[in-house]
């Protein structure tokens, strides 16, 4: 399903205002309320307007009303427009191009803003870099204090304006912070994180956005508007293995995980599981050490292939089955293997995917990793990989007991690592 709808967060994704707007509520709080340095502890970052506004006369005990409100929001936008007015500032990576190729797009998405600025300070922002047409359709943080509810009203007013049954799936929501990504999962849209706004595109893929993207810099329109369609991938990697369009398969296992295996000569009875095997090719050295081998994958037509070379029944055993669907239901492995599959899961599922292998390994238990370590994601799959969301995803439940550069497929020198890593027991 295509999208529909286009919302661009404005700080950190559609414009850097170089500080403007935290500059300005500094402004107000020392010359309207006399706190100089009240807004050093506050964080701006993904918040609306509302609720900043509404943190500060909290913290100074002053009675929160729309009265006070408006007065604080009255004076932050002078200063903003003073502060504007010096023509400081800059519009993000990418952006101009994006909006132009959106609009002259054969099938072209309505446009517009689900930001935490009131509407006022929308406009003086967007309007410094000549963005302001964006604002026709706009969703703004004066009068919700929380994102998700900013959402819901982008939702709302979508359907009273585009027709009944505008759902959030028809939706993208592009922002630079955490925040961005939990609205759009609050209504079912789609997510591009873009990482032009301080928050590091590794912290911002570990929110589990649809997609994520280091600059809107160079970003293929066409792949923005598809955006999530890889929720049919079912399909699209069993069409894959029919029409023989399996780049990735090399007739053989990674040379990495036969060296690996080579130093555990004894692993009798043991019991290994290899999600997203394809056709089989990395059971092979596992089978020679002795363990039991299961290989899972999403295509029939793979792991019919699978079980022609490598055998109906016995050991090797294959099975069509999606490892992110029911998390344990095949039991617990002493060992869990994959070959350049977390590479091939987009952002948004990754979070099933470590509980997938959570429960699928026995505490004590190793997941061994062949990973395609991909920077940045300009199309996935591969989609983006980097250690440190590797770290931070996995650690918390598994020990990383190594990681190294394995000998690898022609071609893949040096892009790949292996990470080793054992389960907690507790
Ligand atoms: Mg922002």
């Amino acid at each position: 399903m295509k999208v529909r709808l286009v919302l661009f967060d404005i700080d950190g994704t559609l414009v850097r205002t170089g500080g403007a707007g935290v500059w300005a509520f500094g402004e107000t709080v020392h010359r309207l309320y006399g706190c100089p340095g009240a807004t050093k502890a506050m964080r701006f970052h993904g918040r609306t307007d509302r609720s900043l506004v509404c943190q500060f006369l909290r913290e100074q005990g002053i009675p929160v009303t729309e009265t006070e409100i408006e007065r604080f929001l009255s004076g932050y936008l002078g200063f903003l427009e003073e502060r504007l007015g010096h023509q400081i500032g800059e519009v993000c990576p990418g952006v101009r191009e994006l909006v132009r190729a959106l609009k002259e797009h054969g099938d072209a998405p309505h446009l517009g803003v689900l930001t935490g600025n009131i509407p006022k300070g929308a406009q003086l922002k967007l309007q410094a870099h000549g963005l302001e047409d964006l604002l026709g359709f706009g969703v703004f943080g004066g009068s919700h204090e929380s994102r998700n509810q900013l959402a819901s009203n982008a939702l709302m007013i979508a359907n009273e304006r585009f027709g009944p049954g505008f759902s959030g799936a028809d939706i993208v929501i592009i922002g630079d912070t955490p925040a961005d990504i939990e609205c759009a999962r609050a209504i079912g849209a789609r997510s591009l994180a873009v990482a032009t706004g301080g928050d590091p595109f590794e912290e911002l893929l570990e929110h589990s956005p649809t997609w994520a993207v280091r600059s809107l810099e160079g970003l293929d329109p066409e792949h923005l508007l598809k955006l999530g369609c890889f929720e049919g991938g079912l399909t699209d990697w069993e069409a894959l293995y029919h029409s023989g369009d399996t780049h990735w398969d090399k007739g053989e296992p990674a040379p990495g995980l036969v060296d690996f295996l080579s130093e555990y000569a004894a692993l009798v009875g043991e019991r290994v599981l290899i999600p997203g095997c394809g056709r089989g090719h990395d059971t092979v050295p596992w089978v020679h050490t002795g363990a039991e081998v299961l290989g899972l994958d999403l295509s029939a037509r793979a792991v019919d292939q699978a079980r022609q070379r490598y055998g109906q029944v016995g050991n090797p055993r294959f099975a069509v089955s999606d490892f992110l669907a029911a998390p344990g239901s095949l039991g617990r492995f002493d060992w869990v293997f994959e070959h350049t599959l977390w590479c091939a899961i987009p952002p948004c599922f990754r979070e099933e995917y470590v509980a997938a292998v959570l429960a699928a390994v026995r505490p004590d238990g190793h997941y061994l990793a062949i990973n395609y370590m991909q920077p940045s994601d300009p199309v996935g799959p591969p989609h983006a990989v980097t250690m440190a969301e590797l770290h931070q995803r996995f650690a918390p439940h598994f020990e990383l007991r190594r990681h190294w550069v394995p000998r690898s497929f022609p071609g893949r020198e040096g892009r790949e690592r292996m990470f080793l890593w054992r389960r907690r027991s507790g």
